[in-house]
């Protein structure tokens, strides 16, 4: 069956991609987290951010709402149908979080302190995505406290540091400068994003200010730009499941639930799921998939949207029985027939001994 669903492989129907917001803590990951969810989309029936299970989801329209300043972006071209962002920043175990050798996140924004370079964290971070062969943008943050620096987030990023006083953009210039030096001396090469004509040798550097806004269009545009070229043939949607459960929580009035990011593929209720647990594999049935309701509603705790199914790329809360011993981080099958769940099972024990082994190992 993944050999049909590798043939029935598109890149005309590309899903949203997986990013993660990386870096040293008080960089600014929360901020630009915040900062884009904030987008103003005109028509909100059609465009709004919706807060999804441990990630939002950024629709095409906001994309296109934060891109119409940039230089050179063509929003007609668009092919992707959004992004969806992993909530928790700095989540550097997410970021590590492979299935079938791949790593879950598609993408991730390493932020950067434009004022304190490379930082430990950052380093590690840094480590963490050239070891697992993961594509990421630096945005470099905190632009607006260059000396003399005025601001203004409707305008391309680059043309905008040109109209700074000369001594803002010398102090840019010199700071810039020095962290493309840092990264140097990490074997990272490093440019800024307007001036990358080589991504293959080149990570791109995007100058932003989280907190006002500077710069988190360039941004945006690099990152739909990037992913939906050179990184296509990943994020075309098949029908193969590809979930993995990131967290497990007990809900008053709900019981025992995991949070699951959905990658690819689809999940139904009554499907029958197979995931590791504690104490071995787990084999129960979908009784609901629930989403937060939307953002502009006054929201009610834990009033949540109910669906028959869902289409990655998405984060669902599940409720199912026996749910109590499930284990995070790991993968969630869908079983078809009784020999796939057998098969299931089989693969669930082996993910919770390569699991343990790797926890030994550290
Ligand atoms: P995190 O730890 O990386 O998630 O960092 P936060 O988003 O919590 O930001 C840490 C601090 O830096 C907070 O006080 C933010 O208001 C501030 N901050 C974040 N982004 C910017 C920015 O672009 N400019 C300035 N001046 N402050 C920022």
């Amino acid at each position: 069956r993944r050999e049909d669903a590798e043939k029935a492989k598109s890149t005309d129907n590309l899903r949203a991609p997986v990013i993660c917001v990386l870096g040293h803590v008080d960089t600014g990951k929360t901020k630009m987290l915040d900062t884009i969810r904030r987008t103003n989309v005109q028509d909100n029936e059609a465009g709004g951010i919706t807060q999804q299970i441990g990630a939002t989801q950024v629709p095409v329209e906001a994309i296109k709402e934060r891109c119409k300043q940039v230089k050179d972006f063509k929003p007609d071209e668009l092919k992707i149908p959004g992004f969806l962002i992993i909530d928790t920043p700095g989540h550097e175990s997410f970021a590590n979080l492979r299935v079938r050798g791949q790593s879950l996140c598609d993408f991730a924004i390493l932020v950067v302190d434009i004022m304190h370079g490379l930082e430990a964290q950052t380093i590690e971070s840094l480590k963490l995505l050239l070891k697992g062969g993961s594509p990421f943008v630096i945005a470099l943050n905190k632009i607006d406290r260059l000396y003399n620096y005025t601001s203004n987030p409707r305008k391309d990023i680059y043309e905008h540091l040109k109209s700074q006083p000369q001594n803002t953009q010398l102090e840019f210039k010199e700071r810039y400068e020095k962290i493309v030096a840092e990264f140097a001396e990490q074997g990272v090469n490093v440019v800024l994003s307007n001036k990358n004509t080589n991504p293959d040798e080149y990570m791109s550097i995007v100058p932003t200010s989280a907190m006002l806004g500077d710069g988190v269009g360039n941004l945006m545009g690099h990152i739909a730009q990037t992913t939906q070229t050179v990184y296509a043939n990943k994020l075309a949607f098949v029908d193969e499941l590809d979930a993995t459960v990131m967290e497990v929580r007990t809900i008053p009035g709900l019981g025992t639930t995991i949070d699951v990011i959905l990658v690819n593929g689809r999940l139904r209720v009554n499907d029958i799921v197979v995931l590791t647990g504690s104490d071995g594999p787990i084999m129960t049935q979908i009784r609901e998939l629930l989403m937060p309701a939307p953002l502009k509603e006054i929201r009610v705790k834990n009033e949540y949207l109910h669906y028959k199914e869902i289409k990655g790329a998405q984060g669902v809360k599940i409720l199912a029985k026996n749910l109590e011993k499930a284990l995070a981080g790991l993968p969630l099958f869908v079983a078809n027939t009784l020999d796939e769940a057998e098969y299931l099972k089989e693969e669930s024990k082996a993910q919770l001994s390569k699991a343990l082994h790797s926890i030994k190992k550290k």
